[in-house]
């Protein structure tokens, strides 16, 4: 069976554990957290980067800086993971679901202001697939409004969105907050893992309490006090020095991850153009101001029941193939508080994308397959 994923290892994580292991320091912000973060902030210019347990915790400190209080409301799209809306309904939000973009499952951009009302707060555009959002539209909206825009770029780590004036910035390098993610579906992985950047230098010294358990530890070890104690909410959010040193290695090897990531993803482009074409399946498409770091490649099929014999078919030629997201506002958890309008086009994916096996390790061989699989059928 070739799996829809594999976490892939450069080889220097447990050179680099055992480093950490040896040194004596396993807790959290030493050398090699340090040395992440760093990397980070040069490669992307992200502001300031500090690392978490996950995504979902990033997202978390996000709701927590962006001081969301009991009954604000909170914009993002339906189609995403379940953490983007958590994150905010922890601290008793009320979530404004979005529909998806006809040419992308990402937030629909102009659906946006018609939303805005005296308790919005914030806009969580979520780059899925890693491809951008149009973050120029995003962000006017938002500072005439005046509101917060906390990115959630779990799957965007390395790809990047072009202004009207042709100047590049990194997705997460944009909103005032981002979030990402190291877990192991995605590019660049500790197993589980996080991080969160922060853009905006007024939520800085804040982030670095929330994310020492709400102490002034950080401050204390770089002089800036004289002793450290409880000072503001906060909690857990720093990983070990063991989860920062693997990634480590992932950082060193970025762009080699990424080069053979994005041949795989061209190789399925190209193969599967024509049977696309014929069979009315939409290959994913980006919008011109996106780059592609090759997170995912996914097909949209025309009907729910060609992407059932699509998945079955691939599955008796042991290739696993999955679909994604459920809408967020048809939830269980959610359903009966939603009160908004359908969301057709969120729905339209939950129903129709299906997403094809894609890791540094998957062969030529095995590309070929999943192709031949997929297009044998007409
Ligand atoms: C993976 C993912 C998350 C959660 O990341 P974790 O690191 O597992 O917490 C959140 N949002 C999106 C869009 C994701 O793809």
């Amino acid at each position: 069976m070739i799996p829809f994923n594999k976490p892939y290892l450069t080889g220097k994580e447990m050179h680099y554990m055992y480093e950490a292991v040896h040194t004596g320091k396993l807790s959290g912000n030493g050398k090699f957290t340090k040395k992440c973060q760093e990397f980070f902030e040069e490669k992307y210019h992200f502001k300031k980067c500090l690392l978490t347990t996950s995504c979902t915790d990033a997202l978390e400190m996000a709701a927590i800086l962006a001081n969301i209080q009991p009954g604000d409301e909170v914009i993002m799209p339906s189609y995403t993971f379940v953490s983007t809306a958590n994150a905010f309904i922890l601290r008793g939000a009320t979530i404004i679901f979005v529909d998806s973009r006809k040419d992308h499952p990402g937030i629909d951009e102009d659906s946006i202001e018609g939303l805005i009302t005296d308790r919005t707060k914030a806009i969580v555009p979520v780059h899925y697939a890693g491809v951008a959002c149009d973050m120029e539209k995003i962000m006017s909206i938002a500072n005439k409004y005046n509101l917060i825009v906390i990115e959630d770029a779990a799957q965007a780590i390395d790809s990047y969105f072009t202004f009207s004036d042709g100047s590049n910035k990194a997705l997460g390098s944009i909103g005032q907050l981002a979030a990402f993610s190291f877990h192991e579906t995605k590019n660049i992985i500790s197993g589980e893992g996080g991080m969160l950047a922060i853009n905006d230098e007024k939520f800085s010294a804040r982030a670095e309490i929330i994310w020492e358990k709400g102490t002034n530890r950080s401050a204390f070890f770089k002089g800036e006090v004289d002793k450290y104690g409880w000072v503001d909410m906060g909690s857990s959010f720093l990983p070990s020095e063991l989860i920062a040193a693997f990634l480590f290695a992932q950082l060193e090897n970025i762009d080699d991850i990424q080069l053979q990531r994005k041949k795989i993803w061209i190789q399925y482009y190209k193969g599967l153009k024509d049977w696309a074409d014929k069979n009315e399946v939409k290959l994913p498409s980006l919008p011109d101001f996106a780059t592609n770091n090759a997170h995912m490649f996914y097909l949209v099929c025309k009907s729910v029941e060609q992407r059932t014999e699509l998945i079955d078919r691939l599955k008796k030629n042991d290739v696993l193939a999955v679909f994604h997201y459920l809408s967020l506002h048809k939830s269980s958890f959610y359903k009966d508080k939603y009160n908004g309008k359908d969301l057709k086009l969120s729905d339209y994916y939950s129903e129709n994308l299906v997403r094809l096996p894609l890791f540094y390790e998957l062969t030529d061989i095995q590309i070929n397959h999943i192709i031949e699989s997929i297009v044998k059928n007409g």
